[in-house]
Order: C-alpha cells, then sequence, then structure tokens
C-alpha cells in the first residue's frame, strides 16, 4: 500500500536547482557566486522547480506555518534547516489617518521597522544568506553595509556561531554603529562611501574566501526580500494590491517584490492582477530615479550626500531592472529633499504611530509627492513598505522635534508647564 504523506522539505529535498544568469540563461551550479563568469559576467538568479513548489505548497498549508519568513520556505534557496531567528511576518497595518492626510482610500504600511532580531527589512536577507552560507560550509561570513546590513549579519551570525567581519563607511550613524558592535564582530569602519566600500569587499572576498552575504552569496540573499511580497499579499487576505512604493538603494528589493508577487500568481496562490510599482530615492543619491526621468535604462553613477544612509548607494546594481518594472507596471521612480524626509518621519510617526528611519521617510515623502502629482490614484489600494527602525537614525531627527518640559516633582509646576503648553498648541 502506498501512503501519502504531506511532504516536508528534509524528506522532499530542495525546491531549487541551481542558479542561472539573468542575462544570458547559462546554467551555474548553486555555489558561492554571483556573476556569469562563464559568458557574460550578468548577476546569477537562483532557478526553482516550480512543479516541486505546487506539489507542496498550498494557502493551507503556509498559513500553517511558523510566523515567520519560513513559512515560505519552500519559495526560498535553502536545502536543510533554517537558521530561524524569527524574522518576518511583521505587521501590515491599515494606515488610516495618514491615508485621510494624503487624501487616499485604502493605505496600508509593511511595517519592517519593528523585523527582528535587529529591526529592518536586511534581517529577511540575511537569514536566508546565512542558512546558505552554512549549508556550503563557510566558517566566516561578511558584508559590503550601508548600516542596517552590518547590524543583520552580525547579530544572525552570532545566532549561529559563525565568525564575522563586516564592512560599513566609517561615516554611519551612532545607532547602526552600536547595533553592529553590541554582537562583537569585527567591524571595519572605512573612510569612503559605500560604492568604495563595496569594491574593497569584492576584493577581499577574492581573496579571503568568505561568505560576503551580498557579493558571492548575493543570488540567495536577495531571494530573502520576497517574502516582503508573498506576506502582503497573505495579509490582505491573498489578494495583491493596486500599488505599491519601497525604496530604492541597489535596487534589490523593489525586483524582489515583484518575483514574489509573480511567483505566488504561478503557483495558484493569488489572482493575477496588475500591481503598479513605485521607487523612492533621495535627491543626494538618485541616480536611478535620474536614469528614470531621462528615459535612460542605464544608470550613471552618482557620489552620495544624503542623511537617507542605508540607501545611498551610488552606484545600484540592479538599477536597471528597477527601471524596467516601474515602466512596465505603469509606476514611476521619484526623489526627495533631506527636508522632506524628515518630514516624512515625522508625518508617519504623527499619523500612525510608527517611528521610521530615513529610508522609511524617503518612502513616505515621495508617497505624497506622487500623490499630490495625480501619480497615484487615490481608489489605488496602496502599500508602503517601511524597511527600517527610527531608533536607529535619531541624528535625522534630533533637531527637528520638541522639547520635553521640564518641571519640578510638584503640582504647581506642572501646573504652569502645562499652561505653557497648552498656549504653544494654541499659538
Ligand atoms: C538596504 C536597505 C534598503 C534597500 O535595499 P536594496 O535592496 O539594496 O534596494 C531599503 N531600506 C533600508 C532601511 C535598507 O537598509
Ligand atoms: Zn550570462
Amino acid at each position: 500500500m502506498i501512503v501519502t504523506a504531506t511532504l516536508s522539505l528534509s524528506t522532499a529535498g530542495p525546491t531549487f536547482t541551481g542558479l542561472r544568469c539573468k542575462e544570458c540563461g547559462q546554467p551555474y551550479e548553486a555555489g558561492a557566486r554571483h556573476v556569469c563568469e562563464d559568458v557574460c559576467f550578468g548577476p546569477l538568479e537562483v532557478v526553482y522547480d516550480y512543479e516541486a513548489i505546487k506539489s507542496r505548497v498550498s494557502r493551507a498549508t503556509i498559513e500553517a506555518g511558523p510566523a515567520s519568513i519560513w513559512r515560505y520556505r519552500e519559495f526560498l534557496p535553502i536545502a536543510g534547516d533554517p537558521i530561524d531567528v524569527g524574522t518576518g511576518f511583521t505587521p501590515l497595518l491599515k494606515a488610516n489617518n495618514l491615508a485621510k492626510r494624503l487624501g487616499l482610500r485604502s493605505l496600508y504600511i509593511k511595517n519592517d521597522g519593528v523585523n527582528m532580531p535587529t529591526l529592518s527589512f536586511k534581517d529577511r536577507v540575511v537569514s536566508v544568506a546565512l542558512t546558505r552560507a552554512r549549508e556550503l560550509g563557510f566558517k566566516t561570513v561578511s558584508c559590503a553595509s550601508t548600516g542596517n546590513l552590518a547590524n543583520s549579519t552580525a547579530a544572525i551570525s552570532a545566532h549561529a556561531g559563525l565568525d564575522c567581519c563586516v564592512f560599513i563607511p566609517s561615516d554611519l550613524e551612532l545607532g547602526k554603529v552600536l547595533g553592529t558592535l553590541i554582537y562583537n564582530p569585527t567591524l571595519m569602519a572605512v573612510k569612503g562611501n559605500y560604492d568604495q566600500v563595496n569594491r574593497l569587499c569584492s576584493e577581499v572576498a577574492n581573496t579571503y574566501g568568505w561568505g560576503f552575504v551580498n557579493i558571492n552569496l548575493r543570488p540567495y540573499y536577495s531571494e530573502g526580500s520576497k517574502t516582503l511580497g508573498y506576506e502582503v499579499i497573505e495579509q490582505l487576505g491573498w489578494e495583491l494590491p493596486d500599488h505599491i512604493v519601497a525604496p530604492l538603494a541597489s535596487g534589490s528589493l523593489f525586483t524582489k517584490i515583484r518575483k514574489g508577487f509573480d511567483e505566488f500568481i504561478k503557483c495558484g496562490l493569488v489572482e493575477e492582477k496588475a500591481v503598479r510599482f513605485s521607487g523612492a530615492q533621495a535627491e543626494g543619491c538618485n541616480p536611478i530615479a535620474t536614469a528614470f526621468r531621462e528615459g535612460r535604462d542605464f544608470i550613471t553613477p552618482v557620489k552620495p550626500n544624503t542623511i537617507a544612509k542605508s540607501i545611498a548607494i551610488g552606484n545600484p546594481a540592479d538599477g536597471p531592472y528597477a527601471i524596467d518594472i516601474a515602466n512596465r507596471t505603469g509606476g514611476n521612480i521619484a526623489d526627495v529633499t533631506d527636508t522632506e524626509i524628515i518630514e516624512g518621519i515625522k508625518l508617519l510617526a504623527e499619523t500612525e504611530g510608527v517611528f521610521t528611519e530615513t529610508a522609511g521617510g524617503t518612502t513616505i515623502a515621495v508617497l505624497k509627492k506622487l500623490v499630490e502629482q495625480g501619480k497615484i490614484n487615490p481608489e489605488e489600494r496602496t502599500v508602503a513598505y517601511i524597511t527600517g527602525n527610527g531608533l536607529k537614525t535619531t541624528e535625522a531627527v534630533v533637531d527637528h522635534i520638541g522639547k520635553p518640559y521640564t518641571i519640578e516633582a510638584q503640582l504647581d509646576s506642572f501646573n504652569a508647564a502645562w499652561r505653557q503648553a497648552q498656549a504653544e498648541q494654541a499659538g
């Protein structure tokens, strides 16, 4: 007699079959590599057996999974047990107050500012990359970071018992530096911008044979961002939104949300529908927004100068793919000033009780701008992706918020301060 049991990954084997060049299609084994060395130097992507995934996965099996990215493990490039630090399944908030302020009917905030363990979306990509790094036998892991990635890599490698050496630009916010050092990795603060850090790391990767989550492990790393697409579908009751707005650094996150949506459509988990994709950059580092505005499909690198350091990549690897998605879906890519970014952070905090970092301020400011320009229809069900936490970038807002009333521990003193507070609010 043949007994049909629900297959688990361990008994059914991995659902990914290798890597493939995104440009020319050349296949590669699923090792630690990220460019098409044999043919065209294009980026490599993970290849899946979607028939196998379809046969194992349904809405019910996903809903029965853990409240983390690992409920989608069949869609992720890991062979065995995940490194599980509770990453993912962050709240999708219905943002009625902000919607009203902006003149939208249906707005949601996907809040990765409360992701685990380090309060940014990077925990998703690092959980996947380090799981794969461990499978590939790496003992030391590393990354070139704009800040959040260093936090995630340091934290999750500590949990997994991997050695860690991470690289950041030397001018990062204290919260990002401290949020790395507390896990006691080796931290290299490089005198230069992210693009210089990244170039140095490519050389180190070649020389030292470490697993760099966003260099030689990049095909696996970037797949983690797909979960931001899956979760929104599931949290909207297994429906796609009409419009999404997300920040762009390298452009990877943006393209992988698209891939997540496409995979759920392909596997019959959600009904197909057009979704517009809009991207957000800071004016002080806007190579993708500029190319989009000028109708180009190639990126002219810039030298970053903005408070939105976490998305300050002057030479974004996935920029052309992001532009293509914005164009094909009828979306936009726009940029905003540092002043608008600060206003965006405050607006989200005051209307929804969500304190985001500068990247989130960029997203909210671009959302506002696109609504004002008529580029987001008030009737569209819109999701804004908030990717990081404001407590890591307090420098950006400390001079732009109120001050406490310092009083004596006596009722008289409070009475006077309260009168003053009310007068100030009225006037
Ligand atoms: C890294 C990062 C991004 C964007 O990442 P890409 O995938 O490189 O575009 C967005 N927001 C925050 C907070 C980040 O740290
Ligand atoms: Zn190729």
